[in-house]
Protein backbone atom coordinates (compact mmCIF):
# COMPACT_ATOMS: atom_id res chain seq x y z
CA UNK A 1 0.00 0.00 0.00
CA UNK A 2 1.16 3.18 -0.85
CA UNK A 3 1.80 5.66 2.09
CA UNK A 4 1.46 9.50 2.99
CA UNK A 5 5.16 11.04 2.57
CA UNK A 6 7.06 11.58 6.12
CA UNK A 7 5.74 14.43 7.97
CA UNK A 8 3.19 15.49 5.29
CA UNK A 9 0.43 14.60 7.27
CA UNK A 10 -3.44 13.70 6.38
CA UNK A 11 -6.10 15.62 8.61
CA UNK A 12 -8.99 13.74 8.96
CA UNK A 13 -12.62 14.69 9.34
CA UNK A 14 -13.24 14.36 13.09
CA UNK A 15 -10.07 17.39 13.51
CA UNK A 16 -10.50 18.92 9.85
CA UNK A 17 -14.15 20.07 11.48
CA UNK A 18 -12.02 21.64 14.22
CA UNK A 19 -9.99 23.22 11.31
CA UNK A 20 -12.56 24.80 10.22
CA UNK A 21 -14.04 26.27 13.76
CA UNK A 22 -10.44 27.59 13.87
CA UNK A 23 -10.37 29.26 10.34
CA UNK A 24 -13.94 30.74 10.96
CA UNK A 25 -12.46 32.38 14.24
CA UNK A 26 -9.29 33.54 12.97
CA UNK A 27 -11.24 34.76 9.80
CA UNK A 28 -13.75 36.57 11.25
CA UNK A 29 -11.17 38.53 13.91
CA UNK A 30 -8.95 39.65 10.51
CA UNK A 31 -12.65 40.74 9.32
CA UNK A 32 -13.24 42.80 11.75
CA UNK A 33 -10.10 44.97 11.37
CA UNK A 34 -10.65 45.30 7.88
CA UNK A 35 -8.28 42.73 6.47
CA UNK A 36 -9.12 41.26 2.87
CA UNK A 37 -8.23 37.77 1.55
CA UNK A 38 -5.68 37.36 -0.62
CA UNK A 39 -4.93 33.67 -2.30
CA UNK A 40 -1.66 33.15 -3.26
CA UNK A 41 0.26 30.21 -5.91
CA UNK A 42 2.06 27.25 -3.73
CA UNK A 43 4.73 26.96 -6.26
CA UNK A 44 6.70 30.14 -6.77
CA UNK A 45 10.61 30.62 -8.55
CA UNK A 46 13.14 29.71 -6.18
CA UNK A 47 14.76 33.05 -7.09
CA UNK A 48 12.18 35.01 -4.91
CA UNK A 49 12.62 33.32 -1.49
CA UNK A 50 16.42 33.21 -2.45
CA UNK A 51 16.22 36.96 -2.52
CA UNK A 52 13.41 37.75 -0.03
CA UNK A 53 14.39 35.08 3.05
CA UNK A 54 18.25 35.71 2.71
CA UNK A 55 20.57 32.83 1.90
CA UNK A 56 22.03 32.50 5.40
CA UNK A 57 19.01 31.24 6.84
CA UNK A 58 17.83 27.58 7.40
CA UNK A 59 15.53 27.95 5.46
CA UNK A 60 16.81 28.76 1.71
CA UNK A 61 20.21 26.89 3.57
CA UNK A 62 18.77 23.32 4.21
CA UNK A 63 14.68 23.46 4.32
CA UNK A 64 13.34 24.29 0.64
CA UNK A 65 12.09 21.53 -1.18
CA UNK A 66 13.17 23.02 -4.82
CA UNK A 67 12.81 21.27 -8.26
CA UNK A 68 13.40 22.29 -12.05
CA UNK A 69 10.35 21.86 -13.90
CA UNK A 70 9.98 20.43 -17.31
CA UNK A 71 10.08 24.11 -19.52
CA UNK A 72 13.51 24.36 -21.79
CA UNK A 73 15.56 25.75 -19.76
CA UNK A 74 14.04 24.86 -16.64
CA UNK A 75 12.30 26.64 -14.31
CA UNK A 76 14.06 26.51 -10.85
CA UNK A 77 11.11 26.63 -8.58
CA UNK A 78 9.80 25.68 -5.19
CA UNK A 79 6.94 25.08 -2.57
CA UNK A 80 7.05 27.79 -0.39
CA UNK A 81 8.30 27.56 2.82
CA UNK A 82 6.48 30.68 3.94
CA UNK A 83 3.60 33.30 2.69
CA UNK A 84 5.64 37.13 3.24
CA UNK A 85 7.69 36.44 0.24
CA UNK A 86 4.93 35.61 -2.25
CA UNK A 87 2.83 38.09 -1.15
CA UNK A 88 5.08 40.62 -1.42
CA UNK A 89 5.44 39.77 -4.75
CA UNK A 90 1.70 39.50 -5.86
CA UNK A 91 1.00 42.87 -4.21
CA UNK A 92 4.14 44.42 -6.45
CA UNK A 93 2.52 42.60 -9.74
CA UNK A 94 -0.67 43.90 -9.03
CA UNK A 95 0.19 47.44 -8.32
CA UNK A 96 -1.49 46.70 -5.35
CA UNK A 97 0.28 49.45 -3.49
CA UNK A 98 -1.31 52.42 -5.14
CA UNK A 99 -3.80 54.57 -3.72
CA UNK A 100 -5.14 52.76 -0.23
CA UNK A 101 -2.68 50.86 0.84
CA UNK A 102 -3.53 46.92 1.67
CA UNK A 103 -3.77 44.92 4.82
CA UNK A 104 -4.27 41.18 3.80
CA UNK A 105 -3.96 37.63 5.22
CA UNK A 106 -3.60 34.18 3.26
CA UNK A 107 -4.03 31.03 4.56
CA UNK A 108 -2.68 27.47 3.44
CA UNK A 109 0.03 25.08 3.47
CA UNK A 110 3.61 25.41 3.75
CA UNK A 111 6.49 23.13 3.01
CA UNK A 112 9.97 22.99 5.11
CA UNK A 113 12.65 19.93 5.08
CA UNK A 114 12.64 19.58 8.43
CA UNK A 115 13.17 16.68 11.01
CA UNK A 116 9.23 16.21 11.73
CA UNK A 117 7.93 15.91 15.12
CA UNK A 118 4.93 17.24 17.58
CA UNK A 119 4.27 20.26 16.50
CA UNK A 120 6.91 20.70 13.37
CA UNK A 121 6.10 19.14 10.34
CA UNK A 122 7.31 19.11 6.52
CA UNK A 123 3.82 20.56 5.37
CA UNK A 124 1.81 22.57 7.65
CA UNK A 125 -0.21 25.49 7.77
CA UNK A 126 -0.12 29.29 8.59
CA UNK A 127 -2.22 32.00 7.97
CA UNK A 128 -0.37 34.85 7.90
CA UNK A 129 -0.79 39.04 7.55
CA UNK A 130 0.43 41.58 5.72
CA UNK A 131 0.02 45.01 6.79
CA UNK A 132 1.52 47.75 4.22
CA UNK A 133 2.04 51.01 3.91
CA UNK A 134 2.79 52.69 7.47
CA UNK A 135 6.29 52.81 8.77
CA UNK A 136 4.68 53.90 12.19
CA UNK A 137 4.43 52.36 15.44
CA UNK A 138 0.79 51.97 15.65
CA UNK A 139 0.70 49.96 12.59
CA UNK A 140 2.64 47.34 14.58
CA UNK A 141 0.76 47.66 17.63
CA UNK A 142 -2.42 47.06 15.28
CA UNK A 143 -1.07 43.81 14.68
CA UNK A 144 -0.30 42.26 17.76
CA UNK A 145 -3.48 43.84 19.42
CA UNK A 146 -5.54 42.06 16.44
CA UNK A 147 -3.47 38.43 17.54
CA UNK A 148 -4.25 39.17 20.85
CA UNK A 149 -8.12 39.93 20.39
CA UNK A 150 -7.92 35.81 18.47
CA UNK A 151 -6.77 34.58 21.93
CA UNK A 152 -9.57 35.78 23.41
CA UNK A 153 -11.48 34.27 21.19
CA UNK A 154 -9.91 31.02 21.21
CA UNK A 155 -9.91 31.09 25.11
CA UNK A 156 -5.69 31.03 25.10
CA UNK A 157 -5.26 34.70 26.74
CA UNK A 158 -3.62 32.74 29.62
CA UNK A 159 -1.41 30.38 27.44
CA UNK A 160 0.58 32.71 25.67
CA UNK A 161 3.26 35.13 26.48
CA UNK A 162 4.36 38.11 24.05
CA UNK A 163 7.90 38.53 23.38
CA UNK A 164 9.07 41.78 21.83
CA UNK A 165 12.88 43.07 20.20
CA UNK A 166 13.65 45.82 18.19
CA UNK A 167 16.34 44.46 15.16
CA UNK A 168 16.96 48.33 14.46
CA UNK A 169 18.00 49.29 10.96
CA UNK A 170 20.23 47.10 8.18
CA UNK A 171 22.99 49.62 9.09
CA UNK A 172 22.63 49.37 13.00
CA UNK A 173 22.56 45.50 12.88
CA UNK A 174 25.80 45.45 10.90
CA UNK A 175 27.52 47.89 13.45
CA UNK A 176 25.87 45.37 16.25
CA UNK A 177 26.96 42.36 13.96
CA UNK A 178 30.70 43.09 13.55
CA UNK A 179 30.65 43.52 17.49
CA UNK A 180 28.85 40.19 18.16
CA UNK A 181 31.37 38.47 15.82
CA UNK A 182 34.73 40.67 17.51
CA UNK A 183 33.19 39.16 21.30
CA UNK A 184 33.01 35.75 20.13
CA UNK A 185 35.59 35.02 17.48
CA UNK A 186 38.68 34.54 20.09
CA UNK A 187 35.86 32.30 22.29
CA UNK A 188 34.72 30.43 19.48
CA UNK A 189 36.45 27.28 21.00
CA UNK A 190 33.56 27.68 23.41
CA UNK A 191 30.54 27.68 21.07
CA UNK A 192 28.72 24.95 19.99
CA UNK A 193 29.01 23.77 16.77
CA UNK A 194 26.19 25.35 15.03
CA UNK A 195 27.06 28.97 16.82
CA UNK A 196 30.71 27.76 15.64
CA UNK A 197 29.63 27.88 11.49
CA UNK A 198 26.92 31.36 12.08
CA UNK A 199 29.63 32.88 13.03
CA UNK A 200 30.33 33.35 9.86
CA UNK A 201 26.80 33.06 7.95
CA UNK A 202 24.82 34.71 10.39
CA UNK A 203 26.22 35.77 13.62
CA UNK A 204 22.82 37.12 15.08
CA UNK A 205 21.22 33.82 14.84
CA UNK A 206 23.60 32.81 17.44
CA UNK A 207 21.76 35.02 20.04
CA UNK A 208 18.88 32.41 20.19
CA UNK A 209 20.95 29.41 20.59
CA UNK A 210 19.63 26.75 22.77
CA UNK A 211 22.83 25.61 24.39
CA UNK A 212 23.50 26.92 27.80
CA UNK A 213 27.31 27.08 27.36
CA UNK A 214 26.35 29.69 24.21
CA UNK A 215 23.87 31.07 26.30
CA UNK A 216 26.24 31.79 29.22
CA UNK A 217 28.99 33.45 26.58
CA UNK A 218 26.52 36.00 25.40
CA UNK A 219 25.71 37.46 29.04
CA UNK A 220 28.99 39.37 28.39
CA UNK A 221 28.59 39.81 24.35
CA UNK A 222 27.81 43.33 23.16
CA UNK A 223 23.93 44.63 23.41
CA UNK A 224 21.56 44.81 20.34
CA UNK A 225 19.90 47.30 22.23
CA UNK A 226 23.23 49.43 22.56
CA UNK A 227 23.59 49.79 18.93
CA UNK A 228 19.55 51.13 17.86
CA UNK A 229 19.91 54.82 16.59
CA UNK A 230 17.49 57.32 18.22
CA UNK A 231 14.65 56.54 15.34
CA UNK A 232 14.42 52.74 16.09
CA UNK A 233 14.54 53.29 19.96
CA UNK A 234 11.86 55.97 20.02
CA UNK A 235 9.67 53.43 17.26
CA UNK A 236 10.61 50.24 19.71
CA UNK A 237 9.28 52.52 22.93
CA UNK A 238 6.16 53.67 21.15
CA UNK A 239 5.15 50.08 20.20
CA UNK A 240 5.71 49.40 24.33
CA UNK A 241 3.20 52.41 24.82
CA UNK A 242 0.51 51.29 22.66
CA UNK A 243 0.37 48.17 24.02
CA UNK A 244 0.70 49.58 27.26
CA UNK A 245 -2.39 51.60 26.65
CA UNK A 246 -3.96 48.48 25.13
CA UNK A 247 -3.64 46.70 28.20
CA UNK A 248 -1.64 44.20 26.37
CA UNK A 249 1.78 42.38 28.65
CA UNK A 250 4.85 41.94 26.99
CA UNK A 251 8.42 40.86 27.47
CA UNK A 252 11.77 42.21 26.09
CA UNK A 253 13.47 39.39 24.68
CA UNK A 254 17.15 40.66 23.63
CA UNK A 255 18.03 37.69 22.28
CA UNK A 256 15.06 37.36 19.97
CA UNK A 257 16.35 37.82 16.39
CA UNK A 258 13.78 35.83 14.68
CA UNK A 259 14.93 32.84 11.13
CA UNK A 260 14.56 35.10 8.27
CA UNK A 261 16.47 38.16 7.11
CA UNK A 262 13.98 40.86 6.40
CA UNK A 263 12.55 41.97 9.25
CA UNK A 264 13.81 45.52 10.84
CA UNK A 265 12.57 47.40 13.83
CA UNK A 266 9.91 45.09 15.82
CA UNK A 267 9.98 41.52 15.81
CA UNK A 268 7.38 39.61 17.97
CA UNK A 269 6.69 36.28 19.39
CA UNK A 270 3.87 34.64 20.73
CA UNK A 271 4.61 31.53 22.97
CA UNK A 272 3.15 29.14 25.03
CA UNK A 273 4.49 26.79 27.68
CA UNK A 274 2.34 23.96 26.74
CA UNK A 275 3.94 22.52 23.55
CA UNK A 276 7.33 21.95 24.51
CA UNK A 277 10.60 23.22 22.26
CA UNK A 278 7.91 23.93 19.69
CA UNK A 279 6.84 27.03 21.95
CA UNK A 280 6.22 29.74 19.31
CA UNK A 281 2.97 29.47 17.60
CA UNK A 282 3.12 33.19 16.08
CA UNK A 283 5.86 35.27 15.03
CA UNK A 284 6.26 38.39 13.08
CA UNK A 285 8.03 41.68 12.56
CA UNK A 286 8.49 44.90 10.57
CA UNK A 287 10.07 44.56 7.16
CA UNK A 288 10.31 47.80 5.43
CA UNK A 289 13.41 46.70 3.27
CA UNK A 290 12.09 43.94 1.65
CA UNK A 291 9.65 45.43 -0.95
CA UNK A 292 12.67 47.96 -2.30
CA UNK A 293 15.32 44.58 -1.95
CA UNK A 294 12.37 42.89 -4.64
CA UNK A 295 11.56 45.51 -6.69
CA UNK A 296 15.14 46.15 -7.64
CA UNK A 297 15.47 42.64 -9.00
CA UNK A 298 15.91 43.37 -12.35
CA UNK A 299 15.98 46.72 -12.41
CA UNK A 300 18.14 49.48 -13.79
CA UNK A 301 21.31 49.88 -11.56
CA UNK A 302 21.35 53.82 -11.93
CA UNK A 303 17.47 54.20 -10.79
CA UNK A 304 17.15 54.29 -7.25
CA UNK A 305 14.50 51.78 -6.24
CA UNK A 306 11.72 52.83 -3.21
CA UNK A 307 11.08 50.70 -0.63
CA UNK A 308 7.53 50.83 1.00
CA UNK A 309 6.90 49.64 4.88
CA UNK A 310 5.51 46.43 5.67
CA UNK A 311 4.78 44.35 8.84
CA UNK A 312 3.13 41.33 9.22
CA UNK A 313 3.48 37.77 11.18
CA UNK A 314 2.71 34.33 10.42
CA UNK A 315 0.60 32.06 12.47
CA UNK A 316 1.66 28.18 12.90
CA UNK A 317 -2.48 26.25 12.96
CA UNK A 318 -1.21 22.89 13.62
CA UNK A 319 0.73 24.05 16.98
CA UNK A 320 -2.56 26.64 17.44
CA UNK A 321 -4.71 23.61 17.63
CA UNK A 322 -2.08 21.45 19.38
CA UNK A 323 -2.36 23.90 22.40
CA UNK A 324 -6.43 23.98 22.08
CA UNK A 325 -6.24 20.67 22.59
CA UNK A 326 -3.95 20.82 25.38
CA UNK A 327 -6.13 23.57 27.20
CA UNK A 328 -9.60 23.93 25.65
CA UNK A 329 -10.63 21.43 23.86
CA UNK A 330 -13.29 21.91 21.00
CA UNK A 331 -16.31 20.20 21.30
CA UNK A 332 -16.67 16.47 18.91
CA UNK A 333 -19.69 18.29 16.47
CA UNK A 334 -21.81 16.28 15.22
CA UNK A 335 -22.61 16.57 11.26
CA UNK A 336 -26.40 16.03 10.78
CA UNK A 337 -29.63 17.24 12.84
CA UNK A 338 -32.05 15.03 10.72
CA UNK A 339 -31.38 11.47 9.42
CA UNK A 340 -34.10 10.21 6.68
CA UNK A 341 -34.62 6.75 6.49
CA UNK A 342 -36.30 5.19 3.77
CA UNK A 343 -37.81 1.51 3.22
CA UNK A 344 -36.28 0.48 -0.31
CA UNK A 345 -39.58 0.18 -2.13
CA UNK A 346 -40.51 3.43 -1.60
CA UNK A 347 -37.00 5.37 -1.52
CA UNK A 348 -37.73 7.93 -3.92
CA UNK A 349 -40.22 9.63 -2.47
CA UNK A 350 -37.90 9.38 0.91
CA UNK A 351 -35.40 11.14 -1.83
CA UNK A 352 -37.81 13.76 -2.74
CA UNK A 353 -39.10 14.49 1.13
CA UNK A 354 -35.20 14.92 2.32
CA UNK A 355 -34.90 16.96 -0.83
CA UNK A 356 -37.95 19.67 -0.21
CA UNK A 357 -36.73 19.64 3.11
CA UNK A 358 -33.15 20.66 2.75
CA UNK A 359 -34.60 23.89 0.84
CA UNK A 360 -37.73 24.63 3.27
CA UNK A 361 -34.95 24.23 6.50
CA UNK A 362 -31.51 25.37 5.51
CA UNK A 363 -30.68 25.51 8.97
CA UNK A 364 -30.88 21.56 9.46
CA UNK A 365 -28.12 19.35 7.98
CA UNK A 366 -29.94 16.33 6.70
CA UNK A 367 -28.31 13.09 6.07
CA UNK A 368 -29.26 9.84 4.16
CA UNK A 369 -27.77 6.58 3.39
CA UNK A 370 -28.98 4.39 0.63
CA UNK A 371 -31.87 2.07 -0.28
CA UNK A 372 -30.54 -0.67 1.82
CA UNK A 373 -32.45 -2.46 4.29
CA UNK A 374 -34.35 -0.58 7.17
CA UNK A 375 -31.99 -2.68 9.55
CA UNK A 376 -28.96 -1.33 7.66
CA UNK A 377 -29.84 2.53 7.01
CA UNK A 378 -31.27 2.81 10.65
CA UNK A 379 -27.70 1.29 11.88
CA UNK A 380 -26.00 4.63 10.36
CA UNK A 381 -28.91 6.84 11.68
CA UNK A 382 -27.26 4.98 14.91
CA UNK A 383 -24.01 6.61 14.25
CA UNK A 384 -24.69 9.74 12.69
CA UNK A 385 -25.25 12.18 15.61
CA UNK A 386 -28.40 13.05 14.46
CA UNK A 387 -31.38 14.22 17.04
CA UNK A 388 -33.92 12.87 15.10
CA UNK A 389 -34.88 10.47 12.58
CA UNK A 390 -37.59 10.37 9.88
CA UNK A 391 -38.74 7.03 9.36
CA UNK A 392 -40.71 6.45 5.53
CA UNK A 393 -42.11 2.99 5.05
CA UNK A 394 -45.14 2.23 2.45
CA UNK A 395 -47.37 2.37 5.92
CA UNK A 396 -46.66 6.20 6.18
CA UNK A 397 -47.22 6.53 2.67
CA UNK A 398 -50.71 5.57 2.70
CA UNK A 399 -51.21 7.75 5.75
CA UNK A 400 -49.81 10.33 4.40
CA UNK A 401 -47.85 10.52 7.62
CA UNK A 402 -43.85 10.31 8.34
CA UNK A 403 -42.65 8.32 11.83
CA UNK A 404 -40.02 10.12 13.84
CA UNK A 405 -37.84 9.21 16.49
CA UNK A 406 -35.90 10.96 18.76
CA UNK A 407 -32.37 10.05 18.62
CA UNK A 408 -31.86 10.49 22.47
CA UNK A 409 -35.01 9.02 24.12
CA UNK A 410 -35.38 6.25 21.20
CA UNK A 411 -39.40 7.79 21.73
CA UNK A 412 -40.65 7.31 18.23
CA UNK A 413 -44.51 8.75 16.88
CA UNK A 414 -46.16 9.32 13.82
CA UNK A 415 -47.17 12.86 12.83
CA UNK A 416 -48.10 15.09 9.46
CA UNK A 417 -45.72 15.10 6.86
CA UNK A 418 -44.96 18.98 6.67
CA UNK A 419 -44.12 18.38 10.78
CA UNK A 420 -40.42 19.56 10.12
CA UNK A 421 -40.81 21.96 7.67
CA UNK A 422 -41.85 24.24 10.94
CA UNK A 423 -39.35 25.29 13.04
CA UNK A 424 -41.62 25.48 16.05
CA UNK A 425 -41.32 21.82 15.75
CA UNK A 426 -37.60 20.93 15.64
CA UNK A 427 -34.65 23.67 16.02
CA UNK A 428 -31.20 22.21 15.30
CA UNK A 429 -29.23 21.89 18.87
P1 LIG B 1 10.83 27.54 14.61
O1 LIG B 1 11.82 28.36 15.34
O2 LIG B 1 9.88 26.80 15.49
O3 LIG B 1 11.46 26.67 13.55
P2 LIG B 1 10.38 29.55 12.62
O4 LIG B 1 11.02 30.76 13.15
O5 LIG B 1 11.08 28.74 11.60
O6 LIG B 1 9.92 28.59 13.83
P3 LIG B 1 8.41 31.09 11.19
O7 LIG B 1 9.09 31.00 9.90
O8 LIG B 1 8.44 32.36 11.91
O9 LIG B 1 8.91 29.90 12.13
O10 LIG B 1 6.90 30.63 11.01
C1 LIG B 1 5.84 31.15 11.82
C2 LIG B 1 5.15 30.06 12.58
O11 LIG B 1 4.85 28.96 11.75
C3 LIG B 1 5.96 29.44 13.70
O12 LIG B 1 5.90 30.23 14.84
C4 LIG B 1 5.25 28.12 13.89
O13 LIG B 1 4.06 28.29 14.64
C5 LIG B 1 4.88 27.76 12.50
N1 LIG B 1 5.87 26.83 11.93
C6 LIG B 1 7.09 27.09 11.38
N2 LIG B 1 7.68 25.99 10.93
C7 LIG B 1 6.82 24.96 11.19
C8 LIG B 1 6.84 23.54 10.96
N3 LIG B 1 7.86 22.95 10.33
N4 LIG B 1 5.78 22.80 11.38
C9 LIG B 1 4.72 23.38 11.99
N5 LIG B 1 4.65 24.70 12.22
C10 LIG B 1 5.67 25.49 11.84
MG1 LIG C 1 12.17 26.94 11.62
Amino acid sequence: MIKAIKGFNDILPEQAAKWLQLEAVLADVLARYGYENIRLPIVEQTDLFARAIGGATDIVEKEMYSFADKSEPPTPLTLRPEGTAGAVRAVLEHNLLRGDTPKLWYIGPMFRYERPQKGRYRQFHQIGVESFGSALPDADAELIAMTHLMWQELGLKDEMRLQLNSLGEIDERRAYRDALVTYLTDKQDQLDEDSKRRLTTNPLRILDSKEPSTQALLTHAPKLADFLGTESKVHFEQVQAYLTMLGIDYEINPHLVRGLDYYNKTVFEWVTDKLGSQATVCAGGRYDGLIGQLKSVGARDDKPVKSEPAVGFAMGLERLLLLIEAVAPMPDMSVCDVFVVAQPEVYGFGINYAQKLRYSRPDLRIKMASATSMKAQMKKADKSGAALTVIIAQQELDDNTISIKDMQTGEQQSVAQDWLASTKNFTRL
